[in-house]
């Protein structure tokens, strides 16, 4: 097996233009493994903790100095590389050593193993042989934390491409989405600016209700039925709206408030209106009870749980417990390092939950996560359309279909 024979951390940027940690490490003193860690707008509460004291320079700073440890193991053992990195930081967040080092280490150490073996990424950490490709879900048009005043409270209206047969074929129809919608929201207010938000969805200056329409107009006008080829989903990420004080859901742009009772019906509402597929943080992170009302009325929607359970195997057993949700985000950089978020998605399909694999607003031009979706039996891998970051990991998948071991796409 490979081993670890150096390693280099360094600082980069992401997509929007924030600092993070890129580390590179080589196996057997030639086969190099890079991860560069994303960071999320929308954080929830009981996340890992990105760096120390915020601080990108204080976690380069750590690792730099514990580099020796690492060296000699064998680059594939996720679980002795995830001893060390718990000997440095035994944390629940890890704040001592941050999580975008737990997981840019973890990545390109597997990476790594990879390239040395000649073998591609999900295999390394597969413990399945029946692959399947997880549907590309991908944000047409933003608003909340990943765009600006104006436009939706809503943070993200998807799309997912669940008629399609290939990776690329989903991936060229959740395209002319973007694509169509584009041309209509230009068409509607020629003073469109064609602006979009972090991950690449229009940002148009309207309210909830008028994006949904408008998205939905965009598909039919393709031809498409919305549930049958094409279906719609949504990222409420209401934590964002959730006030405490009030015990409100605040939407500021669209000026209303919600109790949690009126959340459920307008959420309910909108699940029936267009279909959705999969309905994301429809109540805020604690809210687990709520969600569990949602679940239970929809068992066709993926209810789905992103700040709620943020890829954490404890809160996501009291999920489960609870019936909270019926599909889980899975962000690596949410638990810290991909050992952890192996052990959620393997927790997940135990209890018959359907992974979403998913980047996060900031993102780097990686693609290992379209092999974590690949490896953990996601259902879906929530990735955007376009922009260069989000395109990265959609090419992979079209790259991974040359190699004849994974067949078809996943059930939704
Ligand atoms: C999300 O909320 O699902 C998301 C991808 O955004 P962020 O990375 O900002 O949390
Ligand atoms: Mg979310």
């Amino acid at each position: 097996m490979p081993k670890i024979s150096s390693i280099k951390a360094r600082l980069v940027y992401n997509s929007r233009g924030s600092k993070t940690i890129e580390i590179d490490v080589i196996s057997d003193k030639r086969y190099l493994g890079r991860a560069c860690a994303p960071s999320g707008a929308s954080v929830g509460k009981y996340e890992a903790q990105s760096f120390v004291d915020n601080k990108p320079e204080k976690s380069l700073q750590i690792i730099t100095k514990n580099i020796k440890k690492f060296v000699g193991l064998e680059a594939d053992d996720l679980k002795s590389i995830q001893r060390q990195i718990r000997k440095i930081d035994h944390t629940n967040n890890y704040s001592k050593i941050g999580g975008a080092v737990a997981y840019a280490l973890t990545i390109a150490s597997v990476d790594s193993a990879a390239k040395a073996l000649d073998e591609p990424f999900f295999k390394m950490i597969s413990q399945t042989k029946r692959w399947k490709f997880p549907f590309p879900l991908g944000n047409i048009l933003g608003g909340g934390a990943h765009a600006g005043p104006g436009t939706p409270d809503i943070q993200e209206i998807l799309v997912c491409s669940i008629g399609a047969k290939t990776p690329r074929e989903s991936i060229e129809m959740n395209l002319a989405v973007h694509k169509e919608l584009g041309k209509t929201l230009q068409s509607d207010n020629p003073r469109f600016t064609n602006g979009r938000g972090d991950e690449g969805g229009w940002a148009p200056e309207m309210d909830n209700e008028q994006a949904l329409e408008i998205s939905a107009k965009a598909i039919e006008s393709l031809g498409y039925t919305i549930g049958k080829e094409v279906a719609l989903g949504i990222d409420f990420a209401s934590t964002t709206q959730w006030n405490e004080k009030k015990k409100k859901y605040v939407y500021e742009r669209a000026g209303f408030e919600n109790t949690p009772e009126e959340q459920i019906d307008f959420a309910s509402n909108l699940i029936k209106k267009y279909k959705l597929i999969y309905a994301e943080d429809a109540l805020h992170e604690e809210a687990f009870n709520h969600m569990a009302i949602l679940a239970k009325k929809f068992p066709r929607t993926y209810v789905t749980g992103d700040d709620l359970t943020v890829t954490n195997p404890k809160i996501l057993k009291k999920a489960i417990s609870k019936k909270a949700c019926t599909g889980v985000i899975l962000k690596v950089n949410q638990a810290g390092s991909l050992y952890d978020a192996l052990e959620f998605a393997t927790i997940a399909s135990k209890n018959k939950i359907g992974v979403i694999t998913s980047h996060r607003s900031g993102e780097s031009t990686d693609h290992q996560i379209s092999h974590i979706g690949i490896a953990t039996g996601s259902k879906m891998l929530k990735v955007g359309v376009v922009g260069g970051e989000r395109v990265a990991k959609l090419n992979e998948l079209i790259r991974l279909s040359e190699h004849g071991l994974i067949s078809g796409m996943a059930e939704v």
